[in-house]
């Protein structure tokens, strides 16, 4: 029995879980353009939403970074 696997485990189950409360509870992030509510769970459309987060706003089609900022594309 590996002594190191339980401590390793139970941190990436303590990580989880705080990824997913911070997923669940955090507020929607609002467009600055047109106040529509970005979804939570997103579909990242390019390589740079997958890594830094962002959103393509549902109601302007404006490109928007995770706080629901404009980005200047
Ligand atoms: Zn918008």
């Amino acid at each position: 029995m590996e002594e190191a696997f339980m401590p390793a485990l139970i941190g990436a189950v303590a990580t989880a879980a705080v990824l997913i409360i911070f997923i669940v509870f955090r507020k929607p992030a609002k467009c600055e353009k047109c106040g529509a509510e970005q979804p939570k769970v997103r579909t990242p459309e390019n390589m740079n939403q997958a890594m830094w987060g962002g959103y393509t706003c549902p109601g302007c089609g404006s490109q928007l970074d995770a706080r629901g900022k404009l980005k200047k594309a």
